[in-house]
């Protein structure tokens, strides 16, 4: 069950009730993939379950099994579009564990040799840079079938 402490009102929870737009990678029952605003790295991609829950210790474990389903196809269309050599995956948990938003998400981002991950929490993106990257990886992802 989840943390009594989860908040139905936090930024990811109002994206996915449509409250709050987002660019839109992939969906599917359980999950829902969605450029980062504040991204890391070129594609940065946010990867959540649709099921409340704070962060990793209080979902339900068939939860996680449908979100690292996704986070692995996702992933793969992410690195296939950005032509990247490999992925970084990175989930915090609580404050202490340098989590902000508290409703459990994947960070997916695609990794080049020698480029380094820019701050967390940085600068926001460009919004039609943001699109044109979500339709890269939404081509990549049908190519995957
Ligand atoms: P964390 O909780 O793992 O520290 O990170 C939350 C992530 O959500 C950050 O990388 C931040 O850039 C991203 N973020 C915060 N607010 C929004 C938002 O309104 N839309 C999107 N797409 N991402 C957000």
């Amino acid at each position: 069950m989840a943390d009594a402490r989860y908040d139905p009102d936090n930024i990811f929870a109002k994206i996915l009730r449509g409250e709050i737009p987002c660019h839109r990678v992939y969906e599917d029952a359980h999950t829902l993939a969605f450029m980062d605003v504040m991204p890391q790295g070129e594609g940065h991609t946010l990867v959540i379950p649709k099921a409340p829950s704070r962060g990793l210790l209080d979902a339900d474990p068939a939860t996680l099994a449908a979100l690292m389903a996704s986070v692995q196809r996702v992933g793969r269309a992410v690195k296939a579009a950005f032509e990247a050599d490999g992925l970084t995956l990175f989930q915090f948990n609580e404050a202490a564990g340098g989590q902000t938003v508290f409703h459990l998400h994947v960070h997916v981002i695609p990794r080049r040799e020698g480029v380094p991950l820019k701050r967390h929490e940085g600068g926001m993106a460009d919004n039609a840079v943001l699109a044109e990257q979500a339709a890269r990886i939404r081509t990549a992802l049908d190519a995957q079938g």
